[in-house]
């Protein structure tokens, strides 16, 4: 059984081959002490998401409020395609949004399959603090939005996504198309001054998903997972793989049995390319940091980024990845 102890030793281990093997996602502290405030979010939109964010985070905020302004600011971006109420549509012309939030304590909530809700992460929150429950879907979450001050909008689909789904419908193939550009869920990882850590996850799914899909990014343990004394873990890409492994659960795990923060994202991979289906055309990948600031990312496929916020500054940095 693997004790904190040996956690810590391990973590320190891993950071002294990281430190020779090379400097990447590795940062200095005190074996044992918490990091310094680090933000990380998933693609290149996660720059603005983490300066958002390290308003709140630089001034000695909570993570959890950190993380919930970056993510709200991708969410109210209409431009973007696969966040928000401007993401792109599910096969019948819905937009249906998935979110997630998970705080130092092992606080948790969900909402999955939502329309008209401009900001789901914070409905998440709302879930989390104001409910007995973890994940509250459709109608049923709508319904406890409109009870919580929310507003639900009925302005249909952006231009940009109408003729999106517009073109999609003339081949209307029922597999998803899945590439590795089309992405641009945003989970963000962070811990604050205090050396506790929180994270989000929002999306509007993959394009053109059946009605009623959920993914990966609003389940706890899939899309994000926090456990405040070891790290965090969050995901983009292909929802149903990443729930068929438990990804950022796994990665945590594999974060407390000693692994660095890229180690660990890339084993989560690593059992992804044991999938029944064919993965060669998906991407996922993965983003993770550990209580001592260390960082990583893995993803199956070329050109996943991440962004990454720090006392040094915000930055754009690429992941390694599986199919070279
Ligand atoms: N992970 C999201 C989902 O499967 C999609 C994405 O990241 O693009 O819904």
């Amino acid at each position: 059984m693997t004790t904190r102890r040996n956690f810590i030793r391990l973590s320190a281990f891993s950071a002294a081959l990281l430190s020779v093997s090379k400097s990447f996602g590795k940062r200095n502290y005190e074996p044992g002490n918490a990091a310094a405030p680090i933000i990380l979010s998933t693609w290149k939109w996660g720059l603005e998401a983490n300066e958002e964010a390290w308003k709140i985070i630089s001034r000695g905020g909570r993570a959890l409020d950190a993380v919930e302004a970056g993510v709200r600011l991708t969410e109210g971006d209409l431009g973007n395609v696969s966040v928000g109420l401007g993401g792109n549509p599910d096969r019948d012309g819905h937009v249906t949004l998935d979110a997630c939030i998970m705080d130092e304590k092992g606080n948790c909530g969900s909402v999955c399959f939502v329309e008209g809700i401009r900001y789901p992460t914070s409905l998440a929150r709302a879930v989390m603090e104001k409910t007995p429950h973890i994940i509250l879907v459709g109608e049923g979450a709508v319904q406890f939005a409109k009870e919580n001050g929310f507003t639900q909008e009925n302005n249909g689909l952006t231009p940009r996504a109408n003729t999106a789904w517009k073109k999609w419908l003339k081949k209307s193939k029922y597999k998803p198309e899945v590439n590795p550009d089309s992405h641009d869920t945003i989970g963000m990882i962070a811990i604050d001054a205090s050396g506790n850590l929180s994270g989000a996850c929002t999306t509007s799914g993959l394009p053109f998903k059946m009605h009623g899909r959920v993914g990966d990014s609003p389940i706890i343990g899939a899309g994000l997972f926090v456990d405040n004394e070891v790290g965090a873990a969050t995901a983009t890409g292909n929802g149903e793989e990443v729930i068929r492994t438990c990804g950022s659960h796994t990665i945590v795990e594999m974060m407390r049995q000693g692994h660095s923060p890229e180690e660990a994202c890339r084993i989560a991979i690593e059992r992804i390319s044991k999938s029944p289906k064919d993965i060669r055309q998906l991407q996922v990948g993965y983003l993770a940091v550990n209580k001592h600031g260390e960082f990583g990312a893995y993803s199956l496929q070329k050109g996943f980024n991440y962004a990454m916020n720090d006392d040094k500054g915000n930055r754009l940095l690429d992941s390694d990845f599986m199919f070279k």
